[in-house]
């Protein structure tokens, strides 16, 4: 009679590289603000190798300098809105212009690159078996009809507006998550993002940390748009680029609110960016831009909750952090 011959025992030796193979990373929008940063944290971890897609619309390679040629690391210029063909595990989806000036410079590629660029994201996905995360933003919730902001609310909107490529793509890139989620089984995980702050922001693009600290900086008036009284929750990168792993590895798909909910008015914030970097500047008031929301504050219950995250960083602290790189690239040493 013949005998089965049991399967040969695996080596440990010999397999050990499939059992600890890397966990591959590949990061949309990486050259930019939050996604260089996230890519700094992610590389510390030696397990895991990065890719970074990025058409350096608003992103830079200057960015990812320290980790251009590093054997763990690949940069490849891409846009979103073509397909896009990787071996991954995990797709943080950032691609995206963040900053109204850029996002309404060319809205019809803005929209463009949050629904074709997510579903090529979500295809990618699919083929591979991966889990993506995307970075929606707090401009889902629109001029808020609710204060502070929870995940339930559905937002107050306008459709056909200046804004609306950018907060009504995000909408869309949302509704593909869940579809995709619903239909494929893919593993999505959605952050809403707001505002934040910190090294490495473009420093003329228009945004209010920016603009102040720019300003300041130059000895120039801040300029704070009217009426001055709108609030704004201002959150320092390190601690969204925590949150953000923290929802990838945890276990719930969201979308939850990821942000500061110390919140100012505009004009406390010039106040404040004045007392800490320069006394002598003045503070004026400007003509605002439409549909600008009068006030925005997160809840993070459920970030707390379900992923154990609360920011760290004070905006006091957080803006000096700002102050020195922002000094270092405008050549201004801060006795001069
Ligand atoms: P950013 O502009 O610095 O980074 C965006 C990156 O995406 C840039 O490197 C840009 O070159 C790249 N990009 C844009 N269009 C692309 C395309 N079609 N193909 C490939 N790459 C493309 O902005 P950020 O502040 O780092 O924002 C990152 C993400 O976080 C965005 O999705 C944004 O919507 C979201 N977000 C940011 C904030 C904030 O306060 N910074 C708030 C809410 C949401
Ligand atoms: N896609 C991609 N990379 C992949 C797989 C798909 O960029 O590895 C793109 C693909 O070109 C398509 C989109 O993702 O436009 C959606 O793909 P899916 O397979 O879900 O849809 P279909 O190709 O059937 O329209
Ligand atoms: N803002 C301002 N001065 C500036 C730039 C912006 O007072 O130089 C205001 C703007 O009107 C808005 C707030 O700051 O009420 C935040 O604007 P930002 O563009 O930074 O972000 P978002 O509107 O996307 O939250």
């Amino acid at each position: 009679h013949s005998v089965t011959k049991p399967p040969p025992t695996p080596s440990p030796l010999r397999f050990s590289k499939f059992f600890q193979s890397n966990m591959r990373i590949l990061v949309t929008g990486g050259a930019g603000f939050i996604g260089s940063h996230l890519v700094d944290k992610l590389m510390e971890n030696e397990k895991n190798e990065v890719i970074v897609a990025d058409n350096f619309f608003t992103g830079s390679k200057d960015n990812l300098r320290k980790w251009i040629g590093h054997p763990r690391f690949e940069l490849i210029r891409h846009d979103v809105t073509e397909p896009l063909l990787v071996e991954v595990d995990q797709i943080y989806h950032l691609a995206c212009p963040a900053s109204p000036i850029f996002y309404k410079y060319n809205p019809v590629k803005t929209i463009k690159t949050n629904v074709i660029g997510t579903l090529n994201m979500l295809g990618l996905a699919k083929r591979v078996g991966a889990r993506i995360l995307l970075t929606s933003t707090s401009e889902v919730y629109g001029d808020p009809l609710e204060h502070p902001q929870k995940e339930e609310y559905w937002g107050n909107v306008n459709p056909i507006g200046v804004r609306s490529c950018y907060d009504e793509g995000k909408r869309v890139a949302e509704t593909l998550m869940f579809d995709y989620h619903r239909q494929h089984g893919i593993e999505i995980r959605i952050a809403r993002i707001f505002n934040t702050y910190g090294p490495r922001m473009n420093i003329d693009d228009g945004r209010v940390v920016s603009n102040f600290i720019a300003q300041a900086i130059r000895g120039e008036t801040l300029t704070v748009q009217a009426p001055g009284t709108q609030t704004r929750s201002f959150c320092y990168v390190s601690d969204m680029v925590n949150g953000l792993i923290r929802l990838m590895e945890g276990e719930s798909t969201g979308p939850i609110n990821i942000g500061n909910p110390g919140e100012f008015t505009m004009m406390e914030l010039a106040e404040t960016v004045k007392e800490l970097i320069n006394p002598s500047v003045s503070v004026t008031i400007v003509e605002n831009t439409p549909d600008d929301p009068r006030q925005r504050k997160p809840d993070i219950t459920k970030a707390k909750e379900l992923l154990g995250w609360e920011p760290k960083v004070k905006l006091r602290d957080g803006l000096p952090l700002m102050e020195e790189d922002f000094r270092h690239r405008l050549g201004v040493p801060k006795n001069a």
